[in-house]
Formats: structure tokens, sequence, C-alpha cells
């Protein structure tokens, strides 16, 4: 990583962006991850909490008939039709693809350099173990998010009895299926665990206080105040998008359960030979090194993944580090920018830094003496 931090420090030119004037915060997107349908009632509330100089908030119940129901969708998985194409088929007329249309409409265009919403917001909860993960997708990378994601890390560090990591995934932008996708930029914010339906005091804590972080890191790019930070090395996982499924039957019902050393084990080193699942027969399934001897799994035992609508499995990933330029806003900077993508970490190194430390740990010990 060292290397990475050279390679972005001193003499890294900043780039310039349009500021981010109106941003989108968005709620049950899934109608059973309850925190963030919480989050959202609580800010309308308290408009005071978002509020921030030249910055206008807006609010959107995005599936709220699933969020009367407290299931994840009704006709199909909402968070799974933001892709150009299924913005623009006039033959999808499921309740979540009408939905997204209307949302693609306020906050939108997509293939627009001037969508109505310079950010988006989308407050999502995960039943796995990845604490608070602000997940980013965009065609390369995407300075502006990436700013926001390591921002929150930084001002949430010893003050949240969870760790806060960074999900990043580089994706063709027209084929994004997700919310944020609609806006210039954007963020998911997922915490868990926490079961679906449910609202626990610690995910509320954790939800709000990473919406809170985020509108300060985009008044704080708007101000210019990030103009004068150094060029930074921003530590992410990298997530594949390759999946690997429970095994099935024909039905579709589970033949397996995730194994107990698997189990809880986002963003552990997962390596070639390591159990994942135990069988029916009480076998011990192996991770089969498909994406390299040592990865990094997120998304483990996610109870909405055994739903093929919203995609089986959990999720592998690389690590990498990101080189992050300062970042001046000005109105006549870019919409949106794609910066080139570093090749991955050296994966055992990382693995030996994660081994050595728990980062759970970590923050609850911080956070309790904070
Ligand atoms: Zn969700």
């Amino acid at each position: 990583m060292a290397s990475a931090t050279a390679a972005a420090g001193a003499g890294a030119s900043p780039v310039r962006l349009r500021p981010f004037k109106r941003v989108a915060v968005v709620g049950g997107t899934h109608g059973n991850e309850t925190t963030g349908v919480y989050a959202l009632r609580r800010f309308q509330k308290h408009p005071e909490l978002l509020a921030r100089d030249g910055i206008d908030v807006e609010y959107c119940l995005a599936n709220p008939k699933a969020v009367r129901e407290v299931r994840r969708f009704v006709d199909d998985d909402l968070n799974r039709q933001y892709s150009m194409a299924r913005l623009r088929d006039d033959s999808l007329e499921s309740y979540e693809s009408v939905r997204a249309k209307l949302i693609e409409q306020r906050f939108g265009p997509k293939d627009s350099d001037r969508p109505h919403a310079d950010f988006l917001v989308d407050m999502h909860t995960t039943t796995s173990r990845m604490g608070i993960t602000m997940i980013f997708e965009s065609q390369g990378v995407d300075p502006a998010a990436l700013y926001v994601a390591k921002e929150v890390r930084r001002m949430l560090a010893g003050r949240t009895s969870a760790p806060v990591f960074i999900l990043f995934a580089d994706l063709e932008r027209d084929g994004i299926p997700h919310t944020p996708s609609i806006a210039r930029s954007g963020v998911a914010i997922e915490v868990g665990p926490v079961a679906q339906g449910l609202l626990r005091s610690d995910a509320c804590e954790w939800m709000e206080q990473a919406a809170l972080a985020v509108m300060d890191a985009i008044a704080r790019l708007n101000t210019g105040e990030a103009t004068a930070s150094e060029a930074e090395a921003v530590p992410v996982f990298q997530n594949s998008r390759v999946k690997v499924p429970c095994p099935a039957g024909e039905d579709g019902s589970p033949l397996a359960v995730f194994h107990e050393r698997l189990q809880d084990g986002d963003y552990r080193p997962l390596r070639k030979g390591d159990p994942i699942f135990r069988g029916l027969d009480g076998e011990v399934i192996e991770y089969d090194g498909r994406l390299g001897d040592t990865v990094f799994p997120v998304f483990v035992n996610e109870a909405a993944y055994y739903l093929p609508e919203s995609g089986l499995g959990f999720a592998l990933c690389h690590h990498a580090t990101l080189p992050l330029p300062p970042i001046v806003t000005a109105e006549d900077g870019a919409a949106r920018l794609s910066l080139p993508v570093p090749p991955a970490d050296d994966a055992e190194a990382v693995a030996a830094a994660i081994e050595a430390s728990d980062p759970w740990e970590a923050a609850k010990a911080a956070a309790a003496t904070a």
C-alpha cells in the first residue's frame, strides 16, 4: 500500500466537479429494511439533522407498498430496476419497475449530465455482519463518492460501535441497476447485522451517524474545504460481483447452510480450501479459489440472497487502494468523473493486516471510551 500512497501523493492535480446542491435521501427501497425507513421519518421530522448551508435535501420513501407489507418487494426487486435498459423499457409494468421509473423521473434523468439530484443516498440494511458499509459503484472511480465514503469512515472512527468499510464496484454506468446511479453521484449506506423487519437502536444509530457524516462531507466538498486536502490513497474492498450461491434443490430450497467458520466472516480473508457451506449430509463444501487464492467475502448469509430476483449467494471481493486527488468544486466543473482503477492489492498482505486486528473490537473499544 505504500507504493500506492506515493503514486497518489504530492503533485496530483486537483479535479474539478460541479457543486452538489441537491441531495436525495432515499429509504425503503427494500420494504423490510425498516432501519432506513425509520431514519427517513426521523430526518423528515427533524430536518435540522441533515440541513447544511447551500444544500437542498429531498426525501423519498421508495417502495411504500412493500414498506406497508414489510416485504423486500411486491413484484420484483426495486434495487435491480435502474439500468438504462430497464428504465426505458415500456413493456415492464411490475409495481417496482413503475416505481423505479417515477423515482428516476424525479431525481434523474440517469442519462443526463444535469439530473435533478446531484447526490443520492440510499439507506439499506443487511443481515450480514458488514457494520457500516459505504457502497459506491461507478464506471472507473467516481472521486466525489470516494471522497464522501472515506470522510464518513474518518468522521465515525471512534464514534460508532461498528467499523466503517468502503465497498466499491467498477461497473459500466448504464448497466448499474441500483438507485444511486440515477443521480450525478451517490452512495448506499448498508448497516448490519440486523434482521429483516426489525428495528434495533444500534443499527439506527449507525445509519443516522453515517447519513449525517455524508451530509458533512458533501458540504465540505461544496465549500472547498476538500480542496485543501492532499491527494490520498484510500483502501477499499472491491466487489468483483462474483457470487457463490448456496447449493439448492430443483425447487430452489437450500441444501446446505453457511459453515460456522464463514458465518459473520464479512471482510475477513477467505482462502482456497476454507469451508464455506455444510451440506445436508454433513459434508463440508470448500472455497474453490474461483476468484483467487485469497479473497474477502461480503453479504455472507444475507437473507435476501436466498431470493433469485435479488441474486443468489455471497459475493467475493479483492482489496484495492484507490488514489483520491484533491477536489475543487466550481460551476464550470465536470458533472462526474471517471478515474482509472488501479490493480488489486496483494491479497495475502491485506489478509495478514486484517487478521492482526479485529476492526469490530477496535470500534467497540474506541466507542466505549469516547
Ligand atoms: Zn436493501
